[in-house]
């Protein structure tokens, strides 16, 4: 987060005082460091110098046109999990070389648009998806380019809502089942086998889910090989994650030299997914306070920025750190912080220790970059809040504040019979 720093007291997002920012724009809003994905993204690239690599950034995680054209620039290829997701990558200038596209509902339409789009691979989650993928690829004259998308068994020991390597999870074909999958492939018209894929979770901060992963899948390319099924791309997804509170992931060089290691040898070129990792900590959500009171015993802070902005701590109880842009030095409170969602679940934060707010004053929510404004809704007819890019001393609208007329776009009064 060193590209939000204190300067005399007030928060700065590189050269950019983030209370001008939010003067000029209003709250809430979305801010993020141009300068912090730049480096994040380069950082996360050059761990994987050293070996034939692709790097697909996980659409998903921040889907701003104005990002992935970032990303794009500096050569990123992308992982989508939609058509909607593939629509924007293409808008924002990636080429279908550098395109995966995996997800366990893929439709027919969206398999037929990727196709099109002649994408790298698709990440196949289902015997039945196979099928259609390859009926297809017929019906379109092309081949699609296929990976399994294998499911290690591993425990990702992160939140249970995103972990997603176990047999009880949705995703992938389970490992025993992979072999028998690949054959299968191998005998239908319209597909080319070209690699294996992997993506266990979110928000992984140890090294050993990783690691165990790859040794399994390891495994599963040797025996390929040696039936006669090479395979180009090794992906292994994405997952790594950041600190927001005092997590401690495993930092990018070991992170890399574990993976590296336990692919050594097998030939692939190696794909990866990352999301979190690359935009989490590069972006803010600035909220004005608008009340503060007291239930019995309890502080709240009321805030203008709500579930429906950042919904990570309804959702899975996500700790933000929360930063005051104009730091004062005196009294502290510990308080709930709470956005006007008539909802008990919208919560920012709780039992946080904080200084004592005054009307106006602006917060930061830390560390909101990823699963921030993706995750963003409309719920209470609250219009999503804007997005600005800060480059230095610049700042650029990337998408602006929705308007009460958004809300009922595509919307129509009943005609009477
Ligand atoms: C969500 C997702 C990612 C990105 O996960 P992060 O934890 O944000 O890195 C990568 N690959 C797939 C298939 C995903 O679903």
């Amino acid at each position: 987060m060193q590209s939000f720093y204190y300067c005399s007291d007030h928060l700065y997002c590189e050269e950019t005082s983030i209370a001008k920012v939010a003067e000029k724009v209003g709250t809430p809003l979305y801010i993020y460091s141009r300068r912090a994905l730049e480096e994040q993204y380069r950082a996360f690239d050059a761990a994987f110098s050293g070996v034939d690599h692709l790097v697909c950034y996980a659409v998903k995680a921040n889907s701003n046109l104005a990002l992935l054209n970032l990303f794009a620039g500096m050569g990123s290829g992308f992982d989508v999990v939609s058509g909607g997701e593939l629509y924007r990558a293409l808008r924002a200038g990636a080429t279908g070389q550098r395109l995966i596209y995996a997800g366990v509902g893929k439709t027919a339409a969206e398999i037929d648009y990727a196709l099109q789009a002649n994408i790298l691979f698709f990440s196949v989650e289902s015997e039945a998806e196979l099928e259609v993928i390859a009926a297809r690829a017929r019906a379109l004259k092309r081949i699609a380019r296929i990976s399994l998308r294998v499911n290690p068994n591993v425990d990702a020991r992160t939140h249970p809502y995103i972990s997603t390597g176990l047999q009880k999870h949705k995703f992938g074909i389970n490992l025993p089942h992979a072999l028998k999958l690949y054959h299968r492939a191998r005998s239908i018209k319209g597909v080319r086998i070209v690699g294996v894929s992997c993506h266990i979770g979110s928000q992984i901060t140890s090294i050993e889910p990783f690691v165990a992963a790859v040794s399994k899948i390891r495994r599963l390319v040797e025996r390929l090989k040696s039936e006669g099924i090479p395979l180009r791309y090794l992906d292994l997804g994405g997952g790594l994650g950041i600190t927001y509170r005092d997590e401690t992931p495993p930092a990018l060089g070991e992170y890399a030299a574990a993976l590296i290691s336990g692919a050594r040898g097998l030939d692939c070129t190696l794909v990866f997914e990352p999301g979190r990792v690359i935009v989490g900590n590069a972006g803010i959500l600035v909220t004005q306070i608008l009340y503060s009171k007291t239930n019995t015993s309890k502080k709240f802070i009321i805030v203008d920025a709500g579930m429906n902005d950042l919904i990570r701590p309804s959702l899975y109880g996500s700790f933000h750190e929360i930063w005051p842009i104009q730091r004062r030095t005196g009294p502290k409170i510990t308080a709930d912080v709470v956005g006007p969602v008539c909802e008990s679940a919208d919560f920012l934060a709780k039992d946080r220790r904080l200084q004592k707010p005054l009307a106006g004053d602006l917060l930061s929510v830390m560390s909101s970059g990823a699963y921030g404004f993706a995750l963003a809704s409309n719920y209470n007819s609250r219009p999503r809040p804007p997005e600005v890019l800060v480059d230095g001393r610049t700042i650029q609208i990337i998408r602006t504040r929705e308007t009460y007329a958004d809300l009922i776009r595509g919307e129509q009064l009943m005609t009477e019979a």
